[in-house]
Parts: C-alpha cells; sequence; structure tokens
C-alpha cells in the first residue's frame, strides 16, 4: 500500500513540476513517519526513499538505530530546547528553528558534538495563534542574529499552512513565503543560505511545488492516517 501511496505522491510531484515548469529534481520529498512504526519506514525504504521527517524528539531516538545509516532524518516539529542535545547529531537539518534562545542552544550543542548543523526558520506566514514559527517581519532579523552562528547554517524557509478543504486557499501563503525568501536572499548575508523552501503537505504540496517549494512534507499521503490513541 505504501508502495502504491507513494507512486501516487510522486505522480502529482510530477504533475504540479511540469505545470510550473520546474525540473523533478528541485524538490525533494519528505516522508513525514512521525507516530508511524519501523515496518512502514522500511517498506518506504525500499521502495527509495531516504529523506525522513519526525516531530519527536523520542520518536527520533528510536528509529535512528532501527534505520540503515544512509537516511536523511528531519526534525520537523517543535524542539525543545532541554532535547537539542538528543538530536543535534542525528539530523540532517531542523525545519523548525523560531527563535533566538532556541538556535544559541542548538549552536552550544553543535560544537559539543563538532558538527555543523543545517537549518530552517520557521515562520508563521498565516499568523495563526495555534502554530509555532516566527512573524514574517522577525525573519530577517533573527536570520542576521544567526549568521554569525559558527556551527548552524541557515538554509532556508519553512512553514505549515492552516488546515483548509481546498488547497488553492494556501496559494498566498506559499507565495508569501518564497518572496521573503528572496528578500532575505537579496540581502547577501554571510553564512545564509536561501536554497531552501520547506512547504506544502498532504493537503496542499503541488500548489506548493507550483509556487517554489524545494522540500514537500508528506505524511498521510504516504503512511494513511496516523492514530493518535495508540
Ligand atoms: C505531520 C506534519 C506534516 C505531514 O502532514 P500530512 O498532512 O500528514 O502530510 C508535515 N509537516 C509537519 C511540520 C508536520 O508536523
Amino acid at each position: 500500500m505504501i508502495k502504491e501511496q507513494l507512486e501516487t505522491v510522486e505522480s502529482n510531484i510530477c504533475r504540479a513540476c511540469s505545470k510550473s515548469k520546474r525540473n523533478r529534481e528541485e524538490v525533494t520529498l519528505i516522508a513525514v513517519s512521525k507516530t508511524k512504526p519501523v515496518e512502514d519506514l522500511k517498506e518506504a525504504y525500499a521502495c527509495g526513499i531516504r529523506y525522513f521527517g519526525e516531530n519527536k524528539v523520542q520518536e527520533i531516538m528510536d528509529k535512528y538505530p532501527q534505520m540503515p545509516a544512509d537516511v536523511k532524518w528531519h526534525m520537523i516539529g517543535h524542539l525543545q530546547r532541554n532535547k537539542v542535545k538528543y538530536i543535534v547529531d542525528k539530523t540532517a537539518m531542523i525545519h523548525s528553528v523560531d527563535s533566538l534562545r532556541l538556535a544559541e542552544t542548538i549552536q552550544t550543542e553543535a560544537s559539543k558534538h563538532q558538527v555543523s548543523v543545517p537549518i530552517l526558520l520557521e515562520v508563521n506566514v498565516a499568523e495563526e495563534d495555534s502554530k509555532f514559527g516566527l512573524s514574517v517581519k522577525d525573519t530577517l532579523p533573527l536570520a542576521e542574529q544567526i549568521s554569525t552562528f559558527p556551527n548552524l547554517q541557515i538554509k532556508g524557509l519553512m512553514t505549515i499552512a492552516p488546515f483548509v478543504e481546498n488547497p488553492e486557499e494556501n496559494r498566498w501563503v506559499f507565495r508569501e513565503l518564497k518572496k521573503l525568501s528572496v528578500d532575505i536572499s537579496e540581502k547577501n548575508i554571510d553564512n545564509v543560505d536561501m536554497c531552501v523552501l520547506s512547504m506544502g503537505m498532504t493537503g496542499d504540496y503541488e500548489v506548493a511545488i507550483e509556487e517554489g517549494s524545494t522540500m514537500v512534507r508528506v505524511g498521510t499521503g504516504i503512511f494513511g492516517s496516523r492514530n493518535y490513541q495508540l
């Protein structure tokens, strides 16, 4: 079933790319495996998936030793500072940096582990009270501050768009994040790269790709719905 779902997602990604005249290679698919058992991740891995997204530190720690070493783990959920130390050397990218204090903690732990950590700044474009993330106006100042941290590399921006019935309703959110990344990129800040735009989930990844997404985070569309009672 995961294989078929992946084929569907892949063909949707290809369609969105051709519709917007982009190359398929510009878009990385992150399989969001939160709450799912390792058997499901192995099935996706057997189909060629190497990028997995998780939103809990504990889950990354549990799954990390059970999966092949070439898996790239993406931390996409809210990160508590006291847990940074457990995953700083296990994640290929942290998508959810939204405060100076969190960035400082990641810097401290990265330095201890002698690693360099690619990060994204999480922006709450739609300004939803229920969500983490920076306001659009606070993003550039934070990028400037973090740019001086030797063990952090800002690679771009991430957003979680609102839950909507029609993905078209989120088009403006993706357009806004793209615009912000261009604005920041034009400042030419040392050590700040804006090559990654992590936007688009199961409900809206095609629209996100049309608006410039370079990383889509798809969970339900690959692994089926999640059961949080388990
Ligand atoms: C759960 C989650 C996703 C995937 O959501 P789906 O709607 O299941 O595709 C993407 N991004 C983040 C940050 C998530 O927490």
